[in-house]
């Protein structure tokens, strides 16, 4: 089905229908989402959280060939609110600060001189541990063991009299994302990675060593702001605290404290994590004094979308060349106004 569709977009764009697409949806801001950057294996491992440098740059160069003027996001919404004109205009955003944003990602688009925005989950950021759910997750598919003997784990077990024998990776990796929410300290969570990894045969001072699944430190986060670069809000536990209102004003406070630690603007941008949130949640934000919000929804953004829901697109190693130029230029969102 996928080979269908690119085939589909091949022949979309050389009878022209791209460049019909881009007129007619020149008016529609087209705002981009990346997540985390590969410093490894990581864009095998999830293509759609982690991009190679590589295609990341090819994208970078995609958008200024196609003549598309990348506008800060605080530009944009700006230029919504005011009705201007902002057609063939891109806004960039990265979500969450893993740490290949500060290595791959930040000098490329300072190269080009693109605005951007990183919107900052803090709570990883300001631990300094490796992000648990994720690094649990490479290190079952990193693993070339089919089953793995319990008893490696008796110190993580031993209570649990259930815990014997040979166990499969796919089940044992619940219980063992089960297992990592109990560690509180970094010390205790890093000592429990090691001990997986190396019942899995997999060396983690590597893994730590190349801070695959670490989050930007604040250091480099205040070098960034320091840089231009628009630092936003994300959440500090990367949790909007489903439908409780207390709980996000608790994480959108202490998201704000711990980038303004480093940060002195106001934060006023704010993205949804994971994408979910409900009608709610909107006016909840406004209280908080949030002026936009974006979505992982995929939709160009005119003057009469709402700010708190603006529409973006998520690029990542996942998407081919021709995916990306046909949502550039519009034509995919056509098809999708036509479905
Ligand atoms: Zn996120």
């Amino acid at each position: 089905m996928h080979k269908f569709k690119i085939i589909i977009l091949y022949f979309a764009k050389y009878l022209g229908f791209f460049s019909i697409a881009r007129k007619i949806t020149s008016r529609g801001l087209r705002i981009l989402c990346y997540h985390g950057f590969s410093l490894d294996d990581e864009h095998l491992f999830r293509p759609k959280l982690f991009m190679t440098q590589v295609l990341f740059e090819r994208r970078l160069a995609k958008i200024s060939e196609m003549g598309f003027a990348v506008i800060s996001l605080d530009k944009a919404v700006h230029m919504i609110e005011s009705k201007t004109d902002f057609s063939n205009s891109v806004v960039l955003t990265i979500d969450d600060g893993w740490e290949g944003v500060g290595k791959i990602a930040w000098p490329l688009l300072k190269q080009y001189g693109f605005d951007w925005t990183l919107y900052l989950t803090t709570y990883y950021a300001e631990k300094q541990t490796q992000v648990m759910n994720i690094a649990i997750q490479y290190l079952c598919w990193k693993t070339s063991k089919k089953e793995i003997d319990l008893s490696l784990f008796a110190e993580i077990f031993k209570h649990k009299n259930e815990f014997q024998g040979l166990k499969s990776i796919s089940i044992l990796e619940k219980e063992l994302q089960k297992i990592g929410t109990m560690f509180s300290t970094s010390e205790e969570r890093q000592n429990f990675l090691s001990i997986v990894a190396s019942a899995f045969g997999l060396n983690q001072d590597d893994i730590e060593k190349k801070r695959l699944f670490y989050l930007l430190d604040m250091a480099t986060i205040k070098k960034m702001h320091n840089d231009g670069v628009d630092i936003e809000l994300h959440t500090h536990r990367h949790s909007i605290g489903g439908e409780d209102k207390n709980k996000l004003n608790l994480e959108i406070a202490e998201n704000k404290k711990s980038i303004q630690k480093v940060c002195d603007h106001k934060l006023k941008h704010f993205c949804y994590p994971s994408g979910l949130y409900t009608q709610k949640h909107l006016g909840w934000l406004e209280e908080l004094g949030v002026v936009s919000a974006t979505t992982c929804r995929p939709g160009l953004n005119y003057h009469t979308t709402r700010l708190l829901e603006l529409g973006r697109f998520l690029d990542g190693e996942n998407i081919s060349d021709i995916e990306f130029e046909a949502e550039l230029s519009g034509f995919s969102e056509l098809l999708r106004k036509l479905k």
